[in-house]
């Protein structure tokens, strides 16, 4: 397949071979999830959250792709994200299109990017978690919707804070557009590159839930 990738000098950030950002031969070196249930941390068939922590937790599923802490994979999605090598995304992602296919279900689902304040989208000149939703959805057939949730707060990076102190800088800090015509009953999933401490996952998924959504689940490419 003649790629874009081809053009822009890509180089495996794996095995520095050219012409992918992570080429065919390390794809078996991605290591892979086993379904976990992200709130208790324990192994949960399809990812879902156990009903007992639900009541605290406004997600009820977060499907993880892969590990944040292999070396590699940390610098693919660092350079993806600050340098623009967002097209690594596609090369990381198709590959594992079983994986999700099988774990998103499609029915009456929507893709919803985490939103960047406009000025952070405006400097970046992209959005990286709608970029990993394009490709998803070439994968699984859901559509993307990038008009629903909005964030009004332009927050400092996060990666050297506290869980309490992310959780005070991200209260209120989205909102939902109230120009949408989206059925309440529809299976939100919110999408985004890496999950730490899962502060952001919870804020967004707790405005929608706070708009009656009654389905938000989370997609996310690395966990650490
Ligand atoms: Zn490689």
């Amino acid at each position: 397949m003649l790629s874009f990738s081809l053009f822009s000098g890509a180089k495996c950030y794996n095995c520095w071979q050219n012409w992918h950002y992570f080429c065919p031969q390390c794809i078996p070196k991605l290591q892979i999830y086993e379904g976990f249930d992200y709130a208790s941390k324990r192994p949960s068939k399809n990812f879902y959250i156990d009903k007992e922590y639900q009541k605290d937790f406004s997600l009820t599923q977060v499907i993880v792709l892969t590990h944040y802490h292999q070396k590699w994979v940390k610098t693919l999605l660092r350079h993806a994200k600050f340098y623009g090598k967002y097209a690594a995304y596609r090369d990381i992602i198709l590959p594992f299109s079983p994986f999700f296919n099988e774990y998103l279900d499609t029915h009456n689902s929507l893709l919803v990017p985490i939103p960047l304040h406009f000025l952070r989208r405006w400097k970046r000149g992209f959005n990286q978690s709608e970029k990993i939703a394009w490709v998803i959805s070439r994968i699984v057939d859901i559509s993307v919707c990038n008009t629903l949730l909005f964030r009004k707060k332009y927050t400092k990076h996060q990666s050297h804070l506290s869980k309490a102190e992310r959780q005070t800088m991200l209260y209120s800090a989205f909102y939902t557009s109230k120009k949408h015509k989206i059925p309440k009953s529809t299976t939100i999933y919110l999408v985004d590159d890496v999950v730490s401490s899962g502060s952001t996952l919870l804020e967004c998924a707790n405005t929608l839930r706070s708009e009656w959504f009654t389905d938000v689940r989370a997609v996310v490419l690395a966990s650490d």
